[in-house]
């Protein structure tokens, strides 16, 4: 056989026999050098293709070229169930994780030009003897002492531990075990220097400071075994050193939450959230310190370093710009280098990984992108695929797993998994160009010819709920009604303000609002669907009365989970430094049981066969009315392809706010927040997600969904459009009103893109 440059046959990653998850025996080629997008329905199988088979196999391939004692410390992968998979490069996966939730990491640290602007000052920067550790504020020379660097401290919030209304014989301190006659209420009641049937806020400076601040002497405490005297401390230092100083990884959880009433968060009040010690901010440039740089929007600083002509500084302050355009490039300009990556969404995380990568001139490596077009306005969807193609001409295979149609367009090579989820997934059903995919008979070939459909009737509202003058982040004093009885749509570029509108300030100010985010879910490693919804215990209930043992032992929290795995059905190792690593249970074989629970039938299947069944064989399987409701609520979110066992902890982000939504569904009257419900649905299932938020509405709820779909803002009865721009630029509201009004009338980057789209 002769091979010839190009030939994917002879040249490309090869994969044989892939079993992971749903998959059927997968075997295919894929392009080296060239952009591969994954598209099929969710729960079809592509992130068991492109995550748990490629990319597993390619870091496992990759630790193996290390010497043992560097592989030692290495996460370990297991081997992906597959024949084999060949000819792979080294794996850059750009995933959708939160870069991770480490208060010293910024945009700046993450992506080194943090350190290029701290070279900077050390070197340009007036006084110029400083070194250039001086400016890190993870260095001690460099942090300010007060925050540790932090930029932010926690400190008892004396207004909400204290009712100044009241005097101390009323009640006015609110800390729990500080109820009236208490030991620790006494310190104060009895210390004879404060009237105990003073109100609060008639003490005097004096008594105000004693009382928060005061030390020196002592007060007698009555108890029912006997009096003693113990040394007065007012009662915020008291509660500082006792709640808020403590470590409160050492007390329960409901203490830690009594506790967490009474604690607020915020600026440092010495750096004022500028992280660096006073030396460090006295260096400036043109005016700035370091911490005024890294606050600025980085189109701004982008401005700013391309007016240094000084010859020392122009090399440092070039390499600085030519990183931060990229960052702008990628759509994120809008951003600080100060701020948080704790704070980012996992689009926004997702980007700035990319960007470590766009400066690198390493070639040959397989980069491999999660839906990388997701929190992205139209707009920007078009830079996104501008890097994409710049990453595979620099030498790269770019795997991308989309179902963006912008982004699906510029593939060489598209796999196109399915037919369906699930079963009824996990096989290849299409392979090769764009064009191809276009005529093709499968749910991606249908979902691209298909024609777009309008809404020509909208609902009309059945009142409003007002948001005035909001001024958070970058929001410019925005007052808007959001319109209730109604789907809304909140639209804009990133950056523009719709989270900082709708998902804090909105959601903050009308309670009872129902916020379905896609954070992880807060649940044990042994958390499936079938215990989040509730249900274990129905199904444990009738496995007892049809084998006559006990409900218990169908618990794998109990004693008849598998002693090796505890039930969980993989063993997890922690490792310092590192994500946890998890590998199969080889005693259950992932079962999570022992034999004997496996042995008592129900309808002839084990307790671990029924974790097996998909939401949707759940309901045919299961003839109890309860059940079946529950079961139903999942297939209407379209999770119908889940099984009941599979781990929370492996649901995407999109998948965990549809199981959120899922435990929800009875509500009437209810206001929903969901940011970006899209995320991981391919187009056909869109038309689920739709279906599903219109039933919510016709039940009588209000439904407000922050999206860049466009099938989704055109099926809305009302948008709400910020812009112009994103950050500085953005914050404004630019058009409120029906998605025919939006079309027709309104100047705004959304509309734009809505008319080209049904162009
Ligand atoms: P896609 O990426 O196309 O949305 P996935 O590859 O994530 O699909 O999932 C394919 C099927 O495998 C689905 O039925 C899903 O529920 C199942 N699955 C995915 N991950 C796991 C897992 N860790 N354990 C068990 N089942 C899984
Ligand atoms: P969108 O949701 O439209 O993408 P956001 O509301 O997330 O926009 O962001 C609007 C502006 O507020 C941006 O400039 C962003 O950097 C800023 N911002 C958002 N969240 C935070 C935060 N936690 N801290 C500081 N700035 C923030
Ligand atoms: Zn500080
Ligand atoms: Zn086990």
């Amino acid at each position: 056989m002769s091979a010839t440059a190009d030939t994917p046959e002879t040249d490309g990653i090869r994969i044989t026999g892939a079993r992971e998850n749903n998959l059927k025996d997968v075997s295919l080629t894929l392009p080296k050098n060239k952009i591969t997008v994954f598209t099929g329905v969710s729960g079809s199988g592509k992130s068991s293709i492109v995550f748990d088979t490629i990319a597993v196999e390619a870091q496992r391939q990759l630790n193996g070229t290390f010497p043992a004692f560097i592989r030692n410390q290495l996460p370990k992968y297991e081997r992906p169930r597959a024949d084999a998979v060949e000819n792979l490069t080294a794996p850059v996966i750009v995933d959708q994780k939160p870069v991770g939730g480490n208060a010293r990491s910024t945009v700046g640290t993450m992506t080194d030009i943090y350190s290029m602007i701290r070279a900077l000052f050390a070197r340009y920067g007036s006084p110029t003897d400083g070194l250039v550790s001086t400016y890190s504020f993870n260095d001690p020379r460099g942090m300010c002492p007060e925050c540790d660097g932090l930029g932010q401290s926690v400190r008892a919030d004396v207004d909400l531990m204290l009712d100044k209304s009241k005097s101390l014989n009323e009640g006015a301190i609110r800390l729990p075990n500080y109820s009236v006659g208490t030991p620790d209420w006494q310190l104060y009641g009895n210390s004879g220097k404060l009237d105990p049937d003073k109100r609060l806020a008639d003490y005097t400076a004096d008594e105000w400071q004693l009382f928060l601040h005061g030390s020196g002497f002592k007060v007698e405490l009555k108890t029912k075994s006997g009096a003693y005297k113990t040394n007065y401390e007012g009662v915020v230092d008291r509660f500082t050193r006792l709640g808020v100083k403590r470590d409160l990884s050492t007390v329960s959880e409901r203490t830690r939450e009594a506790i967490a009433k009474f604690i607020t968060e915020g600026p440092c009040t010495s750096c004022d959230g500028a992280r660096l010690n006073p030396t460090a901010l006295a260096t400036k440039i043109d005016g700035r310190n370091i911490a005024d740089w890294s606050s600025m929007q980085i189109t701004d600083l982008i401005a700013v370093l391309a007016a240094i002509t000084d010859p020392v500084a122009t090399p440092l302050a070039t390499a600085a710009r030519t990183a931060l355009d990229r960052v702008a490039a990628i759509g994120l300009g809008y951003l600080s280098l100060d701020r948080a990556t704790s704070t980012l969404s996992g689009g926004e995380s997702q980007r700035l990984k990319l960007v470590r990568h766009l400066g690198s001139t390493l070639t040959g490596m397989t980069y491999i992108f999660d839906e990388p077009s997701v929190g992205l306005h139209p707009r920007d969807v078009g830079r996104l695929n501008d890097l994409l193609r710049a990453l595979r001409d620099q030498g790269n295979t770019v795997l991308v797993v989309e179902h963006d149609p912008d982004v699906i367009a510029i593939a060489d090579h598209v796999v196109d998994v399915g037919p369906k989820a699930g079963a009824n997934g996990g096989e290849i059903v299409y392979q090769g160009t764009v064009a191809g995919l276009r005529t093709a008979d499968t749910r991606t070939g249908e979902g691209l010819r298909r024609a777009v459909r309008t809404k020509t009737t909208f609902r009309t509202p059945t009142g409003t709920l007002p948001v005035r003058d909001a001024t958070l982040h970058n929001l410019k004093n925005v007052s808007v009604d959001v319109p209730t009885g109604v789907l809304t749509s909140v639209t804009g570029v990133a950056g523009s303000g719709k989270s900082t509108l709708i998902a804090e300030v909105f959601v903050k100010t009308h309670e009872g609002t129902v916020y379905v985010d896609q954070s992880a879910i807060a649940a044990s490693s042994r958390s499936t669907p079938a215990t989040y919804l509730g249900l274990m215990d129905p199904i444990r209930t009738l496995f007892a009365k049809s084998t006559g043992t006990a409900a218990s032992l169908f618990s794998f929290n109990s004693e008849g989970a598998c002693p090796e795995c505890q039930g969980r059905g993989v063993i997890i190792t922690e490792l310092a430094y590192m994500d946890p690593v998890t590998t199969h249970c080889d005693a259950c074989e992932g079962r999570r049981f022992k034999d004997e629970v496996l042995s008592h039938k129900l309808r002839g299947k084990s307790i671990a066969d029924v974790l097996e069944l998909t939401a949707e064989e759940a309901t045919t399987f299961f003839t109890e009315a309860p059940l079946r409701r529950k079961l139903r609520s999942l297939i209407e979110v379209g999770l119908d392809y889940l099984t009941l066992g599979q781990p929370l902890s492996t649901l995407s982000g999109g998948e965990r706010q549809r199981i959120k939504l899922a435990t929800q569904l009875t509500a009437t009257g209810t206001v929903y927040v969901l940011d970006e419900p899209t995320t991981g649905l391919h187009m056909s299932d869109v038309d689920t997600l739709l279906t599903l938020l219109n039933t919510l509405v016709d039940k009588g709820n209000t439904v407000i969904v922050i999206e860049h779909n466009l099938d989704v803002i055109q099926q809305s009865d009302w948008i709400i459009d910020l812009g112009p721009d994103g950050g500085k630029q953005g914050g404004e509201i630019i058009f409120t009103g029906t998605p025919a009004d939006l079309l027709t009338t309104a100047e705004s980057l959304t509309a734009e893109h809505l008319r080209h789209y049904r162009a």
